[in-house]
């Protein structure tokens, strides 16, 4: 199979802010933009990647939180969330940055595979925030319009050299 690494766009590209469009047909390109999706995440060394974020208004999100397992969403939707979570994030759009958000401890999401099938997937802690995170994307929303605190450099920097 061949793939390719996608250009990341970051929170200077007005693209970032703009509403994905829900897939009315799983095409070929859908299926290589999933997997061109993948190879970029991990390229980047990140634990999701959403289309709008390498420029493709669509709603497909990838997720990675344990290694080599690969979560394909293709219009996902948040259909139940409980419990609470106060953690750092950061997103592959905003290099160099961090924030402490508030998500859900659970989230439980509908969407559809690559071959089409209705999905039910629940996930915890950090599955959870990657799910609300990468679903956000696919409405325009960044995880530092909803931080609680954006890290400065120099709060950066500490975390760094511990
Ligand atoms: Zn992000």
């Amino acid at each position: 199979m061949q793939m390719a690494l996608l250009n990341i766009i970051t929170e200077k590209d007005p693209t970032l802010r703009k509403k994905s469009r829900p897939v009315t047909e799983i095409t070929d390109r859908i299926l290589t933009l999933l997997d061109d999706m993948a190879e970029t995440m991990r390229d980047a060394e990140g634990v999701g990647l959403a289309a709008v974020q390498v420029g493709v208004l669509r709603r497909v999100v990838v997720i990675e939180t344990e290694p080599g397992e690969l979560i394909e969403l293709i219009n996902p939707v948040i259909v139940k969330k409980s419990g609470k979570q106060r953690t750092y994030e950061g997103c592959l759009s905003l290099p160099g940055k961090c924030g402490i958000t508030e998500r859900p401890m659970d989230v439980t999401v509908e969407a559809l595979d690559r071959r089409g099938n209705r999905i039910i997937i629940n996930g915890s802690g950090l599955l959870a925030k990657a799910f609300c995170h990468e679903i956000d994307h696919l409405d325009g929303i960044l995880y530092s319009d909803v931080a609680e605190h954006m890290l400065t450099d120099e709060e950066i920097r500490k975390m760094n050299e511990e």
